[in-house]
């Protein structure tokens, strides 16, 4: 569903992703785990906002960052870039909702603005999946009057409602009181193993990470150190980096 095929990302003179290959499966869940700066969010961003200096990134088969142009790849245009990332969904740390829309309007706008469909049928979506994370008694309200937890799951329900093929969860719980942090991880949990979504998600809480992926990825400097099951990298970690980070984090 998502491949990563020699990608590197520069700024400036930094090299932030250096030749980084990453297949992603339909359905499967991947967690990023890694040290501060070590390009976690990165890999997230390439698929939602940046241009990449080396490599092609592939959604459900067809390039992302470029488009095919007499049988040879090149750089995608603006037009090209916004269609070919209609499938790919993000939540962030910080929820960024529409602070002067209630949470059903936060989830309408996408589909009725960017997908062309009707408010009726928007409104019907929205309120499914503010059942779905749980908040359709809160759907008149507006951001400021709902906590930290109950706005990143409107996050997550306005994410769902463009029916992406690929939900991307930036430290969806970094930003929250740990008393909230468990609501948003059952939504979470709630979509794995409901939806044949393909969820790539960046987390610094290794006890989540280790019971909803299906692999997690260790990141160091810009590449992948190591990678395996959850139980095998969590509990057998093969390299000195991924022992010292799993040290440090304990
Ligand atoms: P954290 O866990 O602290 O969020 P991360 O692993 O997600 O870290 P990234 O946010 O991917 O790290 O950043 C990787 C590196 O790229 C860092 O050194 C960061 O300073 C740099 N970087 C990220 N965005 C930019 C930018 N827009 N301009 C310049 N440098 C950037």
């Amino acid at each position: 569903m998502v491949r990563f095929q020699n990608v590197t990302k520069r700024y400036g003179a930094l090299t932030v992703l250096d030749d980084l290959n990453l297949d992603i499966a339909e359905g499967e869940m991947v967690s990023i785990i890694g040290p501060s700066g070590s390009g976690k969010t990165t890999v997230l961003r390439m698929l939602m906002l940046e241009r990449i200096q080396g490599g092609v990134i592939y959604v459900d088969g067809k390039p992302l960052t470029h488009m095919q142009q007499r049988g040879r790849l090149v750089q995608a245009s603006e037009k090209y870039l916004r269609q070919a990332r209609e499938p790919v969904g993000m939540c962030f740390q910080h929820f960024n909702l529409f602070p002067h829309m209630t949470a059903l309007q936060n989830c309408m706008e996408g589909p009725v603005q960017v997908l062309g469909m009707s408010k009726k049928n928007a409104r019907e979506r929205s309120e499914e999946l503010l059942e779905l994370v749980g908040l359709i008694d809160k759907k008149d309200q507006h951001p400021s009057r709902l906590s930290g937890g109950q706005q990143q799951r409107v996050a997550i329900a306005r994410a769902l409602a463009m029916r992406p093929k690929v939900l991307l969860l930036d430290e969806v719980t970094s930003a929250l009181d740990p008393e909230v942090i468990g609501e948003v991880t059952e939504v979470i949990k709630g979509l794995v193993s409901a939806h044949n979504l393909t969820i790539m998600m960046v987390t610094h809480q290794m006890g989540f990470a280790r019971e909803i992926s299906d692999r997690v990825c260790f990141f160091f400097g810009g590449k992948i150190e190591e990678q395996g099951a959850p139980a095998d990298l969590f509990d057998n970690p093969q390299r000195e980096r991924t022992q010292q980070f799993l040290s440090a984090v304990k």
